[in-house]
């Protein structure tokens, strides 16, 4: 099942550069000079042609006084005192910048297509948060998403969602990582054909490092894995394969919707609402060991039936072999299918597996951009791969970083001739998502909002302040679930039970419409979350947990905890005891993380990795709480270990106070020192009592 690789996505080498790159040889040249406006949109869907598509980009002089990226923030026109325009970077856009172009046309903003010497406000990246070197602004890219959806890690963060949550996290299939839980594949599956004859299962095994169906191929027994291909050099996920799934005219289709994730603290996600529908082109029949190997019949990946005979381009968005998501849905509906429902498992998959993604993720953002470094701010469009049941249930596929931006694909005009032509089902999605999410990161809405919003909703760079400054003022009487009532009101913008209503709006999209982009259609991205989080944040114990990890870090850019930070974080939360001495705090580390460090996983530094640091954690919570479910054990110990750090962040608060108030008093001295005036002996008694909690408070220090 080889895949002759045609749209580049999540995990795939870069793709040849479509623009020419900046070299420091030859200074970047400039689209326009600052302050000249863009040319006029073009109409709504149209492509650009003409003066001032990319290919006829005047050059100019690069900007004034040749500062780089670090140096000045002002924006194109602001110099001239005329109304400034959003700056975009698009010279890493890659296969994206045609739909780009459009988008930014239609939004009458600034392209520099071959990159500009002073800031912009918005970084287009076609592949990851590193293509460019940046310090201010948006890029469209989060650092290490790339790594969090590979099959292997995606797994992986959904399983330790499954193991507290098995019920609400059922819509990935069960998974197993090979070569190094191939023992245990061997196991579940026979005990699972033991305790249940009748089954017949298929099982999909999926090489880590592929996409567009890539070295994807059906089994039916776990004996006939492919070793020859040696796993240990390109591991798999095996899983099984859901043999059910709702047909379209005979045919299985699965669904690619765009998410938004705008931020990552405080967490906002949007999903497009409509979205594309990649059908299969041989009739579906359930798996037999004779059509195993028929991909047209079994894989959806427009890359393999694009060379199907009976792939069908689409001339309008509601036929083909290519369609929009709603012309299914209308299809569905009209058969009496409950769209609202299905939308809103959807979003509740969406929602839950953003969840499993983030918490490594901050991990990450703190890497990359620890606080206090300056750093662009992040959001990025992930591509769901989402697969519809017989039933009518969601089943998660997988998540691409960089789902194709492609609005055109190759046709063959004669035999071995092919031409790229425009594709209009891509277009109509793909440009509606990249402006719309454009409008969403617009910096000068950004800032009006930011200052009506209230402090909760900070900016991602003011990312993970401590676990106790997320408290309301500290009640040191322990309250097993005051945290958790504190986090889940915080982010709670709506109380409604219900799910997504499609059409809705919020304030951001109020606001939207409100301003002179009405012309432009309605946002086809919808909030739904914070929108439901009332609903999810129950969910949300691994971020809590990565909180913890990260506080203990230290050191600024690691990923891995040391020993040192693990005790700390033992000792700091009051976990050790009579029974649970320090010495085997320390067996319990070096147990975890050394079978962590070996299986291959990232090798470049040493110590505990998020991942570990959950495992540990479970063990710890199933000690303390043994007749607990697991989640609650864990909730226990979270909030266990949230309070006492709240409290020694109350005392190192009463401390620093104490030394800034002694520091004032000093200085308000009589310039002999030796005779105080009672208006300065007072505090300094005050001073004395807090000299002695700082020596408290350093002896909880560790
Ligand atoms: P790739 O990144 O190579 O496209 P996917 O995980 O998306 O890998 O799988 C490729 C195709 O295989 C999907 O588009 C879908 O049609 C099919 N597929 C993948 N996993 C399953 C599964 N568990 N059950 C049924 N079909 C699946």
């Amino acid at each position: 099942m080889e895949s002759p690789g045609i749209e580049p996505e999540s995990g795939s080498p870069a793709p040849p550069a479509e623009e020419p790159e900046r070299s420091e040889a030859a200074p970047a040249p400039q689209q326009e000079a600052e302050g000249v406006p863009p040319p006029a949109p073009v109409a709504q869907g149209r492509r650009p042609s003409g003066p001032g598509s990319q290919g006829q980009t005047k050059r100019r002089g690069a900007g004034k006084g040749g500062r780089g990226k670090r140096g000045s923030t002002r924006r194109a026109g602001e110099e001239w005192g005329r109304p400034a325009h959003v700056t975009v970077d698009s010279s890493k856009a890659k296969t994206s910048l045609e739909a780009l172009k459009i988008s930014l046309r239609q939004l009458r903003w600034k392209e520099f297509p071959f990159g500009r010497r002073l800031p912009c406000d918005i970084y287009w990246h076609g592949v990851s948060f590193h293509d460019n070197d940046i310090f201010s602004g948006q890029v469209n890219k989060f650092p290490g998403m790339t790594e969090m959806v590979r099959k292997i890690t995606l797994s992986r963060a959904v399983r330790t969602m499954q193991d507290l949550f098995p019920e609400e996290y059922n819509f990935y299939p069960q998974s197993w990582i090979l070569p190094e839980e191939f023992p245990l594949f061997v196991a579940e599956v026979r005990m699972m054909k033991e305790s249940n004859p009748p089954w017949k299962p298929t099982f999909i095994v999926k090489p880590d490092s592929g996409c567009q169906g890539d070295g994807i191929y059906l089994i039916k027994d776990p004996s006939d894995i492919r070793l020859a291909g040696n796993l240990q050099s390109r591991p798999v996920v095996v899983q099984e394969y859901i043999s059910k799934p709702l047909l379209i005219d005979k045919l299985k289709f699965d669904i690619r919707l765009y998410v938004l994730l705008k931020s990552l603290e405080p967490l906002e996600i949007y999903i497009a609402k409509d979205g594309l529908s990649r059908f299969c082109t041989e009739p579906y029949r359930e798996p037999t060991l004779k059509n195993l190997h028929q991909v047209f019949m079994h894989l959806t990946n427009y890359s393999l039936n694009i060379h199907s005979r009976n792939f069908i381009h689409s001339d309008n968005v509601n036929t083909g072999s290519k369609r929009t998501f709603s012309s299914v849905l209308y299809r569905l509906s009209s058969k009496g299918v409950d769209i609202k429902k299905l939308w809103s498992d959807i979003i509740s998959l969406v929602i839950k597996t953003i969840f499993a993604l983030t918490p490594e993720l901050k991990v990450y953002y703190q890497s990359d951009i620890p606080a206090g470094k300056p750093g662009p701010t992040c959001f990025q469009i992930l591509g769901f791969d989402i697969l519809l049941m017989k039933n009518l249930k969601p089943v998660l596929l997988e998540v691409n970083a960089n789902p194709s931006m492609r609005i055109e694909h190759e046709q063959e005009l004669s035999p071995g001739v092919f031409e790229n032509v425009p594709s209009a089902v891509d277009e109509e999605i793909k440009v509606a998502v990249i402006r719309d999410t454009l409008r969403l990161m617009d910096p000068h809405k950004k800032k009006k909002k930011d200052n009506h919003l209230p402090d909760t909703c900070m900016d991602s760079k003011q990312r993970f302040p401590p676990v106790s400054s997320r408290l309301p003022r500290l009640n040191l009487q322990f309250s097993k679930f005051a945290v958790v009532r504190s986090q889940l009101s915080e982010n709670s913008s709506d109380t409604k039970d219900d799910l997504l209503e499609p059409g809705s709006t919020d304030q951001l999209e109020h606001d939207i419409s409100k301003n002179p982009e009405a012309s432009l259609p309605s946002l086809c991205l919808k909030q739904v979350f914070p929108k439901y989080a009332k609903q999810f944040n129950y969910l949300r114990l691994v971020d809590r947990m990565a909180a913890l990890f990260i506080r203990f870090l230290g050191v600024k850019g690691t990923m891995k905890l040391g020993p040192t930070g693990f005790r700390t974080f033992i000792r700091n939360c009051k976990l050790s005891n009579s029974n649970f001495s320090m010495a085997s705090v320390d067996i319990l580390y070096i147990d975890i993380t050394r079978r962590w460090n070996s299986m291959g996983l990232d090798q470049r530094e040493s110590g505990m990795c998020l991942q570990a640091f959950v495992e540990a954690f479970f063990c710890l919570a199933q000690r303390r709480y043994k007749s607990l479910p697991l989640h609650e054990q864990v909730a226990s110990l979270i909030d266990f270990c949230e309070y006492h750090l709240a409290i020694l962040d109350e005392k190192r608060l009463v401390c620093s106070r104490g030394i800034t108030e002694r520091r004032a008093a000093l200085v308000t001295c009589q310039p002999d020192g030796l005779h105080l005036t009672p208006a300065t002996h007072a505090p300094l008694l005050n001073h004395m009592a807090a000299a002695n909690k700082l020596t408290d408070c350093r002896n909880h220090r560790s």
